[in-house]
């Protein structure tokens, strides 16, 4: 009993913190009205930045897909778990991002952390590279970077000039930049021409993680890259599909010799069962929708929301970030007062999360709202009118 003893203290420890965290169970489909526990809720919580999760179009495909491939792939990829549907999909997603990148080809994953950790541990394999790391880089990059055998320093938030002397003393044989280019917590966008300026200069590899931006950025939903008019063979891009894309997975692109290293080297991609066949097909309908007609009326929505969002939030005592991204933080500062706001919220049938250390700085406890291409200009104003009261309070 003393084993349990001291996981009980850690976990009391945590209580005594206002750090646990509770799980809340939907009983719906991911969409802004959801059953959560039983209760009806306006949710502002989710990543399904387009509505994607719950497009009939996308179901429909995900149905399709069960009846022809089945229910499981049955092996990892390189067994024999690799269908014609993910084949596919990873033509269609070098196609899609292909302006950008020299000789492109993707490789599908299963989730981002994965694809996050095969990107870094395939690149630095060895002892003699190193990882510059930005400060806020998401959990599953600093991970990729503990996994990998190469050294790691961090670089602070968005700065150019310190990663700049940090690459310029470093006499690593290969350098990797790793960066998300929408912060997850705050919303902002990396500098990432400059970043890109920078590597090509000191002969090293950017690594964009661009979970929130596929498919949300770039007049044509191609994402951060497009968004910031980058071409480069030195870029390797991970892109997520259980956020805009409304489905699950992610993959790889870059230049078709650093996806052969993955599907080589990588063991995240080859030491795991492949993902369900079905997925990969449903896939394909998100990317028709976000390269379409649809995906560019969803993106100007969703910009008019943000927009709504921002003219109708009234605040003196909590901040608020510069965010130009369907993540719109809100930093009240202190973990319980968070929490009990977020409570007050959640109360009015409000659902929006309250995110604290060790997800974000200590002492930067914050409302983390997403909107969604699914959500209507009144959801967002009753979001607003919401918090404005309880701040005055
Ligand atoms: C969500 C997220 C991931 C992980 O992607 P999953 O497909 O959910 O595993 C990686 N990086 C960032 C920045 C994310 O927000």
């Amino acid at each position: 009993m003393d084993l349990i003893a001291s996981v009980d203290r850690k976990l009391a420890a945590l209580e005594g913190q206002s750090l646990t965290r509770r799980r809340r169970i939907a009983d719906t489909a991911c969409a802004p009205e959801q059953t959560v526990d039983s209760r009806p809720m306006l949710a502002f919580c989710s990543n399904d930045y387009l509505g994607l999760a719950s497009h009939p179009r996308v179901v429909e495909a995900l149905r399709e897909g069960a009846s022809t491939y089945g229910a499981g792939s049955g092996a990892s990829h390189l067994i024999s778990g690799h269908s014609r549907a993910h084949a596919v999909l990873e033509e269609r997603l070098a196609a899609f991002v292909a302006p950008h990148l020299i000789d492109a080809r993707a490789l599908y994953f299963s989730t981002g952390y994965m694809a996050n950790l095969a990107v870094l541990t395939a690149l630095g394999a060895d002892t003699d590279a190193m990882i510059f790391s930005e400060a806020l880089n998401h959990a599953s990059l600093i991970d990729g970077a503990r996994l990998a055998r190469a050294g790691v320093m961090v670089y602070p938030h968005g700065d150019v000039e310190a990663l700049d002397a940090q690459l310029g003393a470093s006499s690593a044989a290969t350098k990797i930049v790793v960066t998300d280019s929408v912060f997850s917590m705050d919303g902002d966008i990396a500098p990432l021409p400059a970043l890109l300026a920078l590597c090509e200069r000191h002969g090293a590899w950017l690594v964009v993680d661009d979970a929130h931006g596929f498919g949300v950025l770039g007049e044509n939903g191609r994402g951060a890259l497009e968004h910031c008019a980058l071409r480069s063979p030195n870029l390797v891009y991970v892109g997520t599909l259980g956020k805009a894309a409304g489905v699950s997975g992610a993959f790889v692109a870059a230049h078709a010799s650093v996806v052969e290293l993955l599907v080589q080297r990588a063991r995240p991609y080859i030491y795991t069962t492949a993902s369900p066949p079905a997925i990969a097909h449903a896939l394909l309908t998100s990317l028709d929708i976000i390269a379409g007609e649809e995906g560019a009326r969803l993106r100007a929505y969703l910009a008019a929301l943000i927009e709504r969002l921002d003219a109708s939030l009234r605040l003196t005592r909590w901040q608020r970030p510069a965010s130009h991204t369907p993540i719109q933080p809100i930093v009240i500062g202190a973990n319980d007062e968070a929490l009990r706001v977020a409570a007050s919220l959640h109360a009015q049938g409000l659902w929006v999360p309250a995110i604290r250390p060790p997800t974000v700085p200590a002492h930067t406890a914050r409302l983390r709202v997403t909107l969604s291409a699914a959500h209507t200009f009144d959801q967002v104003a009753r979001l607003a009118g919401a918090i404005n009261e309880l701040e005055a309070m």
